[in-house]
């Protein structure tokens, strides 16, 4: 259970000043918790910037463009009855020079009480140079001496959703900081030293009560504290996790390799040196006691369905069965056509499983499955389902991991006895973030690719050459070719997406009619299905898609991939889409279409893409350009699964953490040393429940 002293910190954010029953939906919108935000999310909200408020210039000296705050005189009221559209003005002076104060719509009334003339008041606001003339439009603050000594130099600036005021969140947050318990340190007095960071309450304190701008820079010190403590509270709980999977000793599939060695005879090509390196571990895994917890990393194309395949074949002759399981029915039923021929002349029987099956052939299926009559099963997360039982699962495979999480995770494994489990990602990642996203596994990496490979010819061009483009695709249509059409993101919004790519798809059937397929994620299952095997077929030449394709699809006939609003894609999102194409023996030709101006970094991402292939390289060039986004002021949120760290700011803290996290888990997964009791409350703060209860009794 989580410890009572955290309790102030998951009650109702409701509770909070400034939030009421008006505005309680506003911030649970506001910080993504439909059920209802809590403090901690309020608390876990932090500004993004600061309104530093502490020039304190003469009127004269002051800056245009730039906030100030200043003492003044007022001289003089102009105009605004109170029903003209006319702004009302209030001029004020120092001994420097004049200010107009400008109120759009306000009651007079109201503001010559607050600015009688006569009176010095202290004025703070952004002060702008209209027609040569200092105004401030809507003053922040009118103040007197006595307010003043209570505005803090600067303030926060929170992110906001509509109807929210910045002093409402503020206030919020105040309000949670006096609900933060004292907690004791779970960080090394060592990392404390060296990384010079302030403590937990220190940090949060800092940055939702900044005293100076640098004290909400993600660089800064308090930032880089908070998102030290999420990483380390990802390390624990990846450590616990394996120390939890790896605890029930696995079991030694012994096979002579066989089934491996008929399956390789039957592959039309051989494997490559990457892919053979990747078998070895993963069969010296298999083979011994120990419990199998492995990610094979390889970039698109490189071949891991065929390792995955042999290593089931190796399974299977041990005398156990092996599940694999993919995150859509389009992947999953394209895994079972590609294998099962082969897994045929190996003599195991393979069948398919999804959400779609009718129910005589999931029975039949689940028969088979329980009885042990049935070697391989390959499906969708149906394969989770309580219903779904095992005559002995001796290893789980599971394709395209970014999809599946940590609980997903130790819900497959949980199917089987110490079932060994193998986990397959397309998306590169460079080796400084490994260890944050799979830090409970170890790794095998296919690096290289197969042979014979011909280079996509990658050009990126404006979206005015649009009639050139399709004029190229007709030329290139009337010679057989198949191309995808990928279009934009419309600010995440699913819908817009769909509507974008409806509105193309009909573009380029009045041109083309119905040699054009359409598929997006809003279409039902079986019509995605029946999309993509029309294009597979050939029966549609061009597939207008949003980014469902982005992941494991293959058509090998397919060689031009065409990306609409190229700017709007990631780096390594452009180069999944790319490997779509590239498969088959024709030449194929990647183009990027965008709508300029572009800005630095999506010029420095298309030159990237046109010098290399290698994922590995452009996932790290990815980062480094996220990295200096940042340091541009684009903002970027947390990386996916961290609320604090930003992996391209700190993804050098990892390494530390995990040290630190080495010293406290040991080999049988109990918390130890002088911490172990703080470091539990820092899993339950970062709500790493799972592993947090996996250390309950210890
Ligand atoms: P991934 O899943 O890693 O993206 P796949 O397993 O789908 O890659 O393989 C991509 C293509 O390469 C498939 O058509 C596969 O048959 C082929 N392939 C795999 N290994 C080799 C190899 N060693 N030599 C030649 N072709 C290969
Ligand atoms: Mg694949």
């Amino acid at each position: 259970m989580r410890p009572s002293l955290l309790d102030p910190l998951f009650a109702p954010a409701a509770a909070l000043p400034g939030i009421g029953p008006k505005n309680a939906k506003l911030f649970d919108r506001l910080l993504d918790r439909p059920q209802g935000a809590r403090v901690l999310d309020v608390l876990f909200h932090l500004p993004t910037a600061t309104l530093d408020r502490r020039a304190r210039p003469k009127i004269r000296d002051a800056e245009p463009g730039t906030i100030v705050t200043f003492e003044a005189t007022v001289t003089e009221h102009r105009g605004g009855q109170s029903r003209s559209r006319a702004p009302f003005k209030v001029l004020v002076e120092d001994d420097t020079g004049d200010v107009e104060l400008v109120f759009f719509l306000a009651n007079p009334e109201w503001v010559k009480a607050r600015l009688p003339v006569g009176a010095t008041r202290w004025i703070s606001g952004r002060l702008e140079l209209y027609d040569g003339v200092r105004q401030i439009v809507h003053p922040d603050k009118v103040m007197d001496a006595e307010e003043l000594a209570r505005l803090p130099p600067v303030e926060p600036v929170y992110p906001l959703t509509e109807g929210l005021y910045q002093r409402t969140v503020a206030r919020a947050a105040d309000g949670a900081l006096k609900r933060l318990p004292r907690v004791d340190e779970w960080v090394a007095a060592e990392t404390l030293d060296k990384l010079k960071l302030p403590g937990f309450a220190e940090a949060l304190t800092a940055m939702h009560r900044p005293s100076a701008p640098e004290d909400v820079d993600p660089a800064g010190r308090a930032a880089t504290r908070l998102a030290y403590d999420e990483l380390l509270s990802n390390q624990l709980a990846l450590l616990l996790i394996r120390a939890r999977m790896r605890e029930s000793a696995g079991r030694a599939h012994v096979a002579e390799g066989l089934a491996g060695r008929r399956l390789e005879a039957a592959l039309p090509f051989s494997l490559t040196n990457a892919q053979r390196k990747a078998l070895d571990e993963i069969r010296a895994d298999l083979r011994s006691e120990k419990r199998m917890i492995r990610l094979l990393q390889g970039d698109v194309g490189s071949g891991k369905t065929v390792v995955a395949l042999i290593a089931m074949a190796e399974v299977v002759e041990a005398g156990r069965q092996a599940a694999m399981m993919a995150p859509t029915e389009v992947l999953a039923r394209q895994h079972f056509e590609r294998m099962a021929p082969l897994a045929g002349k190996a003599g195991l029987r393979m069948a398919l499983m999804t959400g779609r099956d009718r129910p005589a052939e999931r029975r039949e299926t689940l028969a088979a499955l329980a009885s042990g009559a049935l070697h391989i099963v390959v499906g969708t997360h149906a394969l989770f389902q309580e219903s779904v039982v095992f005559a002995d699962l001796g290893l789980a495979v599971v394709d395209e991991q970014h999809r599946f999480g940590v609980r997903q995770r130790l819900a497959l494994a949980a199917k089987g006895q110490a079932t060994d489990l193998l986990v397959m990602t397309a998306t590169p990642i460079p080796r400084s973030l490994v260890l944050a996203y799979f830090g409970d596994m170890d790794v095998s990496v296919l690096r290289e690719k197969p042979p014979g490979r011909q280079p996509i010819e990658t050009r990126a061009m404006p979206i005015e050459r649009l009639e050139e483009v399709v004029a190229g695709l007709t030329r290139a249509l009337a010679q057989g070719a198949r191309a995808y059409w990928i279009c934009p993101l419309v600010e995440e919004s699913e819908t817009l997406d769909v509507a974008a790519a409806e509105d193309r798809a009909g573009a380029l059937r009045s041109l083309f009619g119905d040699a054009v397929g359409l598929v997006h994620g809003k279409m039902a299952g079986p019509d995605k299905d029946a999309a993509m095997e029309r294009f597979q077929r050939g029966d549609t030449r061009i597939l207008v898609a949003t980014t469902v394709v982005e992941v494991g699809v293959d058509v090998p006939a397919a060689t031009i991939m065409i990306v609409e609003h190229a700017e709007r894609f990631g780096l390594s999102q452009l180069h999944q889409l790319r490997g779509r194409v590239g498969r088959g023996a024709g030449r194929s030709s990647c183009l990027l279409l965008y709508r300029g101006p572009l800005g630095e970094t999506a010029k420095a991402r298309i030159e990237i893409l046109r010098a290399t292939e290698d994922g590995f390289r452009i996932a790290e060039e990815d980062l480094r350009l996220r990295g200096e986004g940042d340091v541009l002021g684009a903002r970027q949120a947390g990386a996916p699964g961290f609320r604090f760290a930003r992996l391209e700011v700190h993804a050098g803290l990892i390494a530390r953490a995990r040290r630190e996290a080495e010293v406290s888990v040991e080999g049988d997964g109990r918390l130890v040393g002088e911490r172990a009791r703080s470091l539990r409350m820092l899993l339950y703060l970062f709500e790493r429940d799972e592993a947090a209860k996996l250390v309950e009794a210890g």
